[in-house]
């Protein structure tokens, strides 16, 4: 499949780029040339994932459809595994059954985001709850009700007050929101619980930095972190996670919370795709950010593009050179700018710079209260809560999901919370699979994803250039079989019938990093 325009990343930036160049060239023509690849077929309203952990929203509300929402450009669903810039080939990974798809490229349009990376906190990546996509809001949600559910069984006074404590750190937007609604949802579903009349729910919001919202300014900072503490937000400024264990949290001062939850916002970290095109290309990315010029194009590769969290677009604001913070309003309008770019230069014209006039920045702080910046004004309390209802209404796409915000929200005003636990399916760690005689587990030069145990019949390992050799059961296929590019160097197929058991995800990257207990070859 080759594309003139390929469009890496389905958030903000990516999405807006391929609905303008979708609706510039036309159905016919933009499916031909334009394709999107989004990990997921949906667009994530981010700035509104807090409210789906409070359940004042549900998470269809935040979401929308690629395909709806781009409509005239091929939307490919895929997890992007590697970039090759001198082929213009993406490998992707579309699910168990296309895993090496490849996509050919003319123009290239990064807008992949960044990654967490929480391995800075012992213990974090273990029991830290991220809160980045749709996924996270919804266990973080059912982690809750779990918790009271817990707490209204146990008779032990420091054990339910422990369930009963939520940890939430990092006091940016996610944190400040997430932190808010939290404590609205347990305490509003706390009243359901007759066991725990006597203890009431904590969250305490743990901030590195002496000021709450630093992208805000700090009177509204101070302002955010003062109605916090008012409504029962226990905020620790200036404090730092030393580490996170299944039971407690250890700060830097040596002194521990006891809980079984912990919100992590913190760990933005580049995304790698991005790194190695960059590193390829022989060009920097400070903090994964690659410097653009004003049209979003990277100097001395016209055929590459870049926007969104992982672009360092500059940026006249209103006479002042900057450079574009990372921001959702920011990311978004970059994507329409890029895609009337995109067009242009596809028709041979010269791209304009990026423009915006900045409005201003919003955060709610729960109790239907808010901080707000519009305009140079300063807003806060229940007319900013207001504010911001009415501004993310405006910017939501679709008027369905405009409408259906509009009743969740109305509902939320008048209707105690929803406290259904209504879980997503768990992570599968660990899956087996059964193969027949001649079947193929999988081919020399295809991308290790996963790390194999032999648990029965037997596997023909072939080298290129090698002599063929079987693998009995109780062997175990690692990273020793793949190259320094992290693809096989063998192919394995079934000699008889035979079942693997296949770590991936997770237990793939505690083998990969941490671990060797398994024996090579049953040896
Ligand atoms: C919970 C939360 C709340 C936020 N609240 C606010 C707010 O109130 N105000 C504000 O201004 N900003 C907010 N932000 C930040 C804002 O959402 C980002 O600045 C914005 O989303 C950036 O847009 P983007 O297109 O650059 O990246 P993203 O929207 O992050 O999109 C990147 C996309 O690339 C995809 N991707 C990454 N790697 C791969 C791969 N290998 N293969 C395929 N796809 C891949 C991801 O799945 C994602 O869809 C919030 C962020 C979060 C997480």
């Amino acid at each position: 499949m080759h594309y003139d325009v390929v469009i890496a990343g389905g958030g903000f930036s990516g999405a807006y780029c391929a609905r303008a160049l979708g609706k510039a060239l036309g159905q016919e023509e933009g499916e031909k040339r334009v394709a999107l690849i989004a990990e997921r077929n949906v667009l994530v309203f981010q700035p509104m994932l807090a409210e789906v952990v409070g359940s004042s929203l549900s998470a269809t509300d935040v979401v929308n459809p690629l395909r709806q929402f781009c409509k005239g450009v091929n939307v490919l669903q895929g997890a992007i595994q590697h970039i090759d810039w001198a082929k213009k080939e993406i490998t992707l990974d579309g699910g168990r059954f296309t895993r090496n798809h490849v996509v050919t490229f003319t123009n290239l349009v990064l807008t992949l985001g960044s990654v967490t990376n929480l391995s800075a906190v012992p213990g974090m990546s273990d029991y830290g709850w991220p809160m980045k996509n749709v996924a996270d809001a919804l266990r973080l949600r059912a982690a809750m009700i779990n918790r009271l559910e817990e707490a209204n069984l146990v008779e032990d006074a420091a054990v339910r007050r422990r369930l009963l404590t939520f940890v939430v750190v990092g006091g940016g937007y996610t944190g400040v929101e997430t932190a808010g609604q939290m404590l609205d949802f347990v305490r509003d579903a706390h009243g359901f619980y007759a066991n725990l009349r006597d203890t009431a729910p904590r969250v305490i919001l743990i901030h590195s930095r002496d000021q709450l919202l630093a992208e805000i300014g700090p009177k509204l900072g101070a302002y955010a972190a003062e109605v916090l503490e008012k409504n029962g937000v226990g905020v620790r400024l200036s404090t730092r996670v030393a580490a996170v264990t299944a039971s407690r949290v250890i700060l830097d001062n040596g002194e521990s919370i006891d809980t079984n939850t912990v919100v992590t916002t913190i760990g933005n970290a580049p995304n790698p795709i991005v790194l190695d095109v960059c590193r390829q290309l022989g060009i920097e990315a400070p903090q994964g950010r690659v410097t653009t010029l004003p049209t979003m194009r990277v100097a001395g590769h016209d055929d590459l593009w870049v926007a969104g969290d992982c672009a360092a677009v500059p940026w006249n604001d209103r006479g002042e050179l900057k450079v574009a913070p990372p921001t959702a309003q920011l990311a978004l309008r970059q994507g329409k700018i890029l895609g009337k770019n995109l067009v242009l230069a596809l028709r041979g014209s010269e791209p304009l710079p990026f423009t915006y006039r900045y409005m201003g920045q919003l955060a709610t702080i729960g109790r239907h209260e808010a901080v707000a910046e519009v305009m140079g004004f300063h807003f806060r309390g229940f007319i900013a809560w207001w504010m911001w209802r009415t501004i993310y209404l405006s910017k939501l796409p679709g008027t369905l999901r405009k409408l259906r915000v509009v009743i969740d929200w109305t509902f939320d005003l008048i209707f105690p919370r929803d406290i259904s636990l209504l879980l997503p399916p768990p992570d599968e760690p660990l899956r087996s699979i059964h193969l027949e005689q001649d079947e193929q587990l999988f081919a020399c030069g295809e991308r290790c994803r996963a790390f194999f145990y032999l648990k029965a019949g037997s596997l023909l390992i072939e080298r290129p250039g090698g002599e063929p050799q079987v693998m009995a059961a109780g062997g175990v296929i690692d990273q020793a079989e793949a190259g320094p590019d992290n693809c096989w160097t063998c192919t394995a197929t079934a000699r008889e019938r035979t079942d693997v058991i296949v770590f991936r995800g997770r237990a793939l990257e505690l083998l990969r990093n941490d671990l060797r207990l398994v024996k090579r070859n049953g040896g």
